[in-house]
């Protein structure tokens, strides 16, 4: 996971030589370009008469790239955002290499485009310049200058963001009030209500359909969010009474299961409302005596062994690896010399706003659920005023990514990218058993243990979306997302499937699909959402592999392999995997392609060698993370 480094990741870069960053959508600012005052952003509108949104809107529309990322009612939000510039002669209006949050469109005056200091076009007229801003922040890929006097359009494209990130929060606050006015519920503190909030699920009843049947076991609790209902008997037909905006129902239900004494229809034009059922709150609560006193977020496999110990017990041997919000060190327990770990660390003044937060409780959730030999070990965290730390398994072959770079064509042999392949399919159905789509998927965030086997690690991206859900946030590499990503459509595991193509032809090849030689975010994503079908696939590539790599690249998640009613079996049965004994693998037994030889549980061969931070890092005495 990346968040706030992005701008330093994207100026050190050297060709493909540095790891790519995780990207999540705008406000959320993976980029570097994170305004801290995001929050309070303003902006100024400007009117504008109807032939000139006419004028916009037809732009936008008519661009490829825009029309396949916006939809109706955003693109008209949208349009009310933007504010007119004005242009002066000689002017910069985009500057190549700069990271840019803005979208361009121009209205009127002429503009020279250039890159590395070549003119490559003029532009006289309508048109856009920026647009991947909409997706998140990123290094304008050419620069734009006025050669005359002109006016331009111009989006602030995290003001924007945050306009709907902020509705999101406003409502969010206002659910925690009808939350409080719940007797059984309301007695919790805030951040137990902030945790049930994101447990809710929104429902909408049409006119005179059935929320309650009086006889039924009452199964859900129910918040109106809009619209009303009625209540009857069958006793009392004549005594209705009525659910309005704020009421609630069936809260009993986390004390015991019962049988409703009532029966609720909806009126007309229907009711809107927040359920939560029975077997959800107890996916994640023992009890209501759980809920409202037990530990928060501590839902996991927590390794007993390491409940003593305390931070200070540990001692620094080595960085291993410098990430978004901090550094993983290889670290050693003084007390019992043989406990070695990798200790990932998040600086908390960089975590500002509630996605954020929301991210960093996903990962150690998750990650912490998790048992399996394919997936990195949390065992548990601690915090202090300057960071949040994970304490996990070290996997001393370092990251597949490094592996990958070590081989001498720079990429692996068909047999060896078999099993890895092999072994991140065993990650994805361990996760996707528990609900838990990875999203986040390149040899960056795979690391090799001392067997040779792979383990997936960096669950901030992840998050628990049961069968038939779906998400809507933008988060991923922009290399690996897949098109329902970039059409800010819903998504669902096909993300991890599509993915999975992306991954198996990187390690075949040494590079990534739809990757282009200039690094150019849009480019690439433009050519995620051509196709699969218009990648060259190198010759050492056979027909089994490019066949795979097709099926899981299909622009429909329903209709990529591993979609379908067999799942992720069909991925497993694939042809090219035929000589892949599933149960060996999944058993460890299998000879690993590529030994990993070390001479201690400390040697750090595989490793980069990074310089210590001498960043003094600041304290960040707030609170939200008292739970963590
Ligand atoms: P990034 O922003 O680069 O994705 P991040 O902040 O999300 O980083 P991780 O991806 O979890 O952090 O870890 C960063 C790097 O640290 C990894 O690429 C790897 O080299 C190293 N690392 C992480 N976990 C471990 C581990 N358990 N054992 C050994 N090294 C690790
Ligand atoms: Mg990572």
């Amino acid at each position: 996971m990346t968040l706030k480094n992005f701008r330093k990741i994207q100026t050190n870069r050297t060709k493909f030589k540095q790891r790519r960053s995780g990207l999540l959508s705008p406000l959320v600012g993976n980029n570097g370009s994170y305004d801290e005052n995001s929050n309070v952003r303003t902006n100024e509108k400007t009117e504008k008469s109807k032939d000139e949104e006419i004028s916009i809107y037809q732009t936008l529309v008519n661009n490829e790239f825009l029309r396949n990322v916006l939809t109706g009612s955003s693109l008209q939000k949208l349009i009310d955002c933007m504010h007119i510039k004005h242009m002066k002669q000689g002017e910069i209006l985009l500057e190549q290499g700069k990271i840019n949050s803005y979208l361009y469109v121009t209205k009127s005056g002429t503009y020279e485009i250039s890159e590395n200091g070549k003119q490559t076009g003029k532009v006289h007229g309508v048109r856009t310049f920026g647009e991947v801003a909409v997706l998140h922040s990123a290094k304008a890929a050419q620069t734009v200058k006025a050669l005359t006097e002109g006016k331009v359009w111009v989006l602030d494209c995290l003001y924007y963001k945050n306009l709907t990130v902020n509705s999101h929060i406003e409502n969010r606050d206002k659910i925690i009030e009808f939350l409080k006015d719940v007797p059984t519920l309301g007695r919790a503190s805030d951040a137990r209500l902030y945790r049930l909030c994101d447990i809710l699920e929104e429902k909408f009843y049409p006119s005179n359909s059935l929320l309650v049947k009086e006889g039924d076991i009452v199964d859900c609790f129910l918040i109106v969010t809009s619209g009303s209902a009625t209540i009857s008997t069958r006793d009392r037909i004549q005594k209705v009474e009525k659910l309005s905006r704020g009421c609630f129902f069936g809260d009993y239900i986390f004390l015991k299961e019962t049988i409703s004494l009532y029966t609720i229809v909806a009126e007309a034009p229907g009711v809107e409302c927040l359920l939560l059922s029975r077997r959800h709150f107890l996916d994640h609560f023992n009890d209501l005596e759980d809920f409202l006193h037990g530990k928060l977020h501590s839902a996991g496999f927590q390794n007993e062994k390491y409940n003593e110990m305390k931070l200070k017990d540990l001692k620094k041997l080595k960085t291993l690896g410098v990430g978004g919000f901090g550094r993983v060190d290889l670290v050693q327990n003084r007390r019992h010399k043989d406990d070695i770990f990798a200790l990932k660390l998040m600086k908390k003044y960089e975590i500002n706003g509630q996605p954020q937060i929301d991210q960093v409780f996903n990962e150690k959730d998750l990650q912490m659920a998790c048992d399996s030999d394919f997936v990195v070990r949390l065992y548990r965290t601690f915090r202090d005023t300057k960071f949040l730390y994970f304490l996990l398994e070290p996997c001393l072959g370092g990251d597949l990514w490094n592996l990958l770079r070590r081989q001498r064509r720079k990429c692996f042999d068909t047999d060896a990218a078999k099993f890895y392949a092999g072994c991140i399919i065993e990650a994805l159905d361990y996760l996707h058993s528990k609900d838990i789509i990875y999203r986040d998927l390149k040899p960056e965030n795979v690391m090799v243990s001392e067997t040779g086997y792979l383990k997936l690690t960096d669950f901030g991206f992840a998050k628990k979306i049961p069968i038939n859900e779906t998400s809507f946030s933008f988060v991923g590499t922009a290399e690996y997302v897949s098109p329902e990503l970039i059409k800010n459509l819903p998504h669902d595991r096909g993300v991890d499937y599509w993915a999975l193509g992306v991954f198996i032809f990187e390690l075949l090849v040494g590079k990534s699909p739809f990757r282009n030689d200039m690094h150019n975010d849009l480019k690439t994503y433009k050519a995620i959402l051509k196709g699969i079908d218009f990648v060259t696939f190198p010759f050492i590539v056979s027909p089994r592999a490019r066949n795979l790599i097709k099926k899981l690249c299909r622009p429909l998640s329903i209709d990529r392999i591993g979609c379908q009613k067999n799942g992720i079996k069909d991925i497993k049965i694939h042809p090219w995997f035929s000589k892949l004994d599933w149960e060996k693998l999944r058993n460890l037994e299998i000879e690993p392609p590529i030994r990993i030889s070390l001479n201690s549980k400390t040697d750090t061969r595989y490793f980069e060698t990074f310089q210590d931070d001498k960043e003094d890092v600041q304290d960040d005495f707030s609170t939200w993370d008292k739970h963590f």
